[in-house]
């Protein structure tokens, strides 16, 4: 009512929804739609009811991660009906708007409130990078349950993810915790461990904003190429180093 009378704009929840978790970077290329995907892949494993919401506006790719094409209808109330595969249901900026189509923000609303998802137990929202219009209007019109923030360990990733987490304490989002990507690679053939964009970046980082720290995902030839089929690795090979990777950090903010 406060935020009603200073003219704010009011949270509201996302219909047909339990929960709602949004994975954010600073930086786009860190592997935050690979992190969204796989965990939303990952909770849909634990028999969990789980959808995926792409508002990564300028740059939209789960309907390639989930290797869909076809446009959504809507039902007779107008609302768009998500796409599935692998039993998680899918809703993207991709399906409605080309990239630089002048209605984005008319899309944002469309998805944030109009999308038939039915019964959900969990939506992930795969947010743009950086801290722009469109986090903001996420932050500001849904009730997020918290944020994972994901990184690459290096110092340039590292900045713009703390101005990430800065902007959503602002707004009120719990951050659940900080994910670094990319961190360790592991040689194929002699099994020599590098770390390429340096170590423990993240882990630091969590450390000095007083963030939980959820977990490290290798860089890996695996998770880039079956992402690329479109069928991501903890369906792909659910038993695999890497999906076990993201299965225990699904675990932690569940
Ligand atoms: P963002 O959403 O942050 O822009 P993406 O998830 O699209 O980043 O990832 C960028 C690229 O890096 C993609 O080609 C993806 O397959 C690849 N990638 C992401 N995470 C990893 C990883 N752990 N190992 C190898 N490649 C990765």
């Amino acid at each position: 009512e406060a935020r009603m009378r200073r003219g704010l704009p009011t949270k509201r929840p996302i219909q047909g929804v339990e929960h709602v978790i949004a994975v954010a970077s600073g930086k786009g290329g860190v592997g935050k739609s690979t992190l969204a995907i796989n965990l939303a892949l990952a909770i849909a494993s634990f028999r969990h009811r789980v959808g995926i919401l792409d508002a990564d506006i300028f740059g939209p790719s789960i309907p390639r991660l989930l290797n869909l094409k076809a446009e959504p209808q809507t039902n007779e109330k107008g609302e768009l009906i998500p796409l599935v595969n692998f039993g998680v249901k899918a809703m993207s900026m991709g399906f409605i708007i080309g990239e630089d189509s002048p209605v984005v923000m008319k899309a944002l609303q469309q998805l944030l409130h109009q999308v038939q998802w039915g019964g959900l137990d969990l939506l992930v929202i795969d947010m743009p990078p950086g801290t722009g219009d469109t986090q903001l209007t996420i932050s500001q019109q849904v009730v997020l349950d918290g944020v994972v923030i994901v990184s690459t360990p290096q110092d340039i990733a590292l900045i713009d993810a703390r101005k990430g987490a800065n902007m959503f304490t602002k707004v009120n989002v719990p951050i659940l915790g900080m994910v670094q990507n990319m961190s360790i690679f592991v040689c194929p053939n002699c099994q020599h461990k590098v770390h390429i964009f340096g170590q423990n970046g993240v882990l630091k980082t969590s450390k000095e904003m007083g963030l939980d720290y959820l977990g490290d995902i290798p860089l890996d030839a695996d998770i880039c190429e079956l992402s690329d089929f479109g069928t991501p690795v903890v369906v792909t090979k659910p038993d695999s180093y890497n999906a076990q990777c993201y299965k225990e950090i699904a675990k932690k903010i569940m």
